[in-house]
């Protein structure tokens, strides 16, 4: 049984997989239990990488850290790996509440270092951890409780000094709320402190750049491994722009507001008064928080251009 899932695994894109009992799996903190339709005995965790590059340059905005594409082309494969499995006469449904890191970390296919991020041995953080819960019991892996591995950082501290906003504590613990990732492509408008910091629709990730465990990995993270739009394009959100970037990001994320707000938070990070004229129709957009980031677009571009600025 084992044998024939990591085979199915492997022929829907995932290099790894691992089995633990359910009741073993960590939990997410304040997360309730979930009811499934059936009694799961299993928790699958599979790897899937990183595994293209892209370009992007001046004035465009990006969804920067692959991360992003791959755990939308992973969530598909996930669902691909799914059905396989309930062909086998196995129920099986995508997990819950469950710590998708620490899962993978306990079942011994990587270790999470000080920035809180899973890395494997070949990929490093390049990869996207998928779960799912079987009704069958398969043999699993013994756990490993060293979820945080401090030892594996020995004395760097490279991500909690480059982290642009000092959401990093140093010890494998994250502010989620001061990471800019936690608020990139949301329907609440960005806190003002935060602002400045948006340059990319999707995506920082300085932590996992400036990190020497990555510099082996087969696909190295850098801001050349991303996706590119025009930034005027994405202040349209034309039904092809959001088309395209669903495709990329899953059409969660992909929604024609979001896209807008945090192009308008972009646009006026470059400081480029050819957005005015964009900037302008969105701040009467019906949507509250285009309009805000909108008009803060503007003040920002206006206090560039402003003679005493
Ligand atoms: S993703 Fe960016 S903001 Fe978030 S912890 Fe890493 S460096 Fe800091
Ligand atoms: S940058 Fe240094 S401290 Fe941070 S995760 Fe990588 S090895 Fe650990």
């Amino acid at each position: 049984m084992k044998d024939k899932l990591t085979e199915l695994a492997q022929a829907h894109g995932f290099t790894q997989a691992a089995f633990i009992r359910y009741a073993d799996a960590p939990k997410l903190r304040n997360s309730p239990p979930y009811e499934y339709a059936f009694d799961p005995k299993t928790l699958a965790i599979l790897i899937y990488p990183v595994n293209e590059e892209a370009e992007f340059g001046a004035e465009q905005a990006a969804v920067k850290d692959s991360y992003f594409f791959t755990s939308n082309k992973a969530h598909h494969a996930l669902n691909g790996w799914i059905n396989a499995a309930r062909e086998l006469g196995i129920e099986c449904a995508k997990a819950r509440g469950i710590s998708e890191k620490a899962s993978a970390a306990a079942a011994g296919l990587g270790v999470i270092r000080r920035n809180t991020i899973m890395y494997t041995e070949e990929y490093g953080s390049g990869v996207s951890i998928q779960t799912a819960v079987l009704s069958a019991e398969v043999d699993g892996k013994p756990l490993q409780f060293s979820v945080y591995s401090e030892s594996s950082c020995e004395d760097c501290a490279a991500c909690v000094d480059a982290c642009p906003t000092g959401a990093l504590i140093g010890d494998g613990n994250i502010i989620k709320e001061s990471c800019i990732r936690f608020h990139q492509m949301k329907p609440l408008a960005v806190p003002a402190l935060f602002r400045e910091h948006m340059t990319a629709l999707v995506g920082c990730d300085v932590c996992q750049a400036v990190c020497p465990a990555n510099q082996n990995r087969r696909v190295k993270v850098s801001y050349a491994e991303c996706r590119a739009f025009d930034i005027e394009s994405l202040l349209e959100a034309s039904g092809d722009t959001i088309s395209a970037l669903a495709e990329l990001i899953g059409t969660n994320l992909a929604k024609r507001d979001r896209v807008q707000a945090q192009a308008a938070l972009i646009a006026g990070n470059t400081g480029c008064e050819k957005y005015l004229d964009s900037l302008q129709k969105l701040s009467e957009s019906p949507n509250e928080v285009v309009r805000e980031h909108a008009a803060w677009a503007i003040d920002k571009i206006a206090s560039r251009c402003s003679p005493s600025a």
